[in-house]
């Protein structure tokens, strides 16, 4: 069997053009578009491309985008100012501090202090609490584009085996609790667990997120599983120009697999078009709308 490959720059594109649709409706009926504040502290190369393409986005789907460039010296205190200036702007619906931040602030005061109505990350205790116990919440980007892609494949996940390799408060934990609202029967994964392989192997359902180079490989794979890679990893290449490639290897994968998402292509685009989803939803929430339809 050759796995279909899992277009998620298609269906992120169907996304985003859903929610632009939206945020015309939304500027007609409110007076002012959604908007969004990114938050980018130094100059790490990496964080600036990720930020630099969500803003783009931002624009891209009619909202109003506040971009915030911050020096790496910042100190906690000035850099909660700033969140609590964004909460305070009656402008702004979403806030998204771009992680890692440097080393003299605790990333974790810094989501605490960011308004859990306008966390469009995800990341705040109440957000992480809310979807733990199947409350509304605003739902991590990632795993939420994930989840996205597997139904969209799968339709009904009920009674499926989900394995997630993984336990990140970003992608991992939120992954298995979205399975789990789905009636999946959910396995963690994570660096202690004995015979990863064999947890895999009874996977109808793999989720990917370890950070580690095409470590999954083909014959861990149950034949027919669905397969989504969160990873994204450079290796060297020998022009030097490098290459990325995800947490599964790929081809090997892909010969039992029934579907599969590449890397790049796969789960990345999904990651910013389920931000201006939140986004919207946070816009709609904060004015006393109805969540908007079909996202
Ligand atoms: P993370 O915080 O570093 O977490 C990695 C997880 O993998 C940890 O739970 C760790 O276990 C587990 N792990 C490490 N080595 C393992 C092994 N040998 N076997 C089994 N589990 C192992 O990473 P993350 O933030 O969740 O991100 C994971 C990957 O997804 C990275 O490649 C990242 O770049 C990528 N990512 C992509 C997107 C996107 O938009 N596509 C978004 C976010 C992240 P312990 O808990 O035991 O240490």
């Amino acid at each position: 069997m050759i796995a279909k490959r899992i277009d998620g720059k298609a269906a992120a594109a169907a996304i985003r053009e859903t929610v632009a649709s939206r945020v015309h409706d939304f500027a007609q009926r409110i007076g002012r578009p959604p908007g969004l504040a990114t938050v980018l502290v130094g100059e790490d190369p990496a964080s600036a491309v990720y930020v630099r393409s969500k803003n783009r986005a931002t624009a891209e789907a009619g909202m109003a985008g506040f971009a915030h460039n911050l020096p790496d010296t910042i100190s906690e205190a000035e850099l909660l100012q700033v969140v609590s200036d964004l909460n305070a702007d009656e402008r702004i619906d979403g806030i998204l501090v771009q992680l890692p931040l440097p080393t003299q602030i605790d990333a974790t005061q810094v989501i605490e202090t960011i308004e859990p109505g306008k966390d469009v990350d995800g990341f705040h205790p109440v957000n992480a609490g809310r979807l733990a116990i199947g409350l509304p919440s605003l739902v991590p980007c990632t795993p939420f584009g994930c989840l996205h892609l597997l139904k969209a494949e799968l339709g009904s996940l009920a009674g499926l085996e989900a394995v997630v390799i993984g336990r990140s408060n970003i992608v991992g934990k939120p992954m298995a609790q979205l399975l789990i609202a789905e009636s999946a029967t959910v396995t963690v994964a994570h660096s202690k667990t004995r015979d990863l392989p064999g947890a895999v192997r009874r996977a109808d359902i793999v989720v990917a997120a370890v950070g580690r180079a095409e470590m999954v490989r083909g014959d861990w794979i149950k034949p027919g599983a669905t397969v989504i890679d969160v990873g994204i990893n450079r290796i060297p290449t020998e022009d030097g120009k490098g290459q990325l490639v995800g947490d599964v290897a790929y081809d090997e994968a892909a010969e039992v697999a029934a579907a599969i998402t590449p890397v790049p292509g796969g789960v990345g685009p999904m990651t910013i078009a389920m931000l201006l989803r939140n986004t919207l939803v946070a816009a709609h929430r904060r004015a006393g709308l109805h969540d908007p339809e079909g996202l």
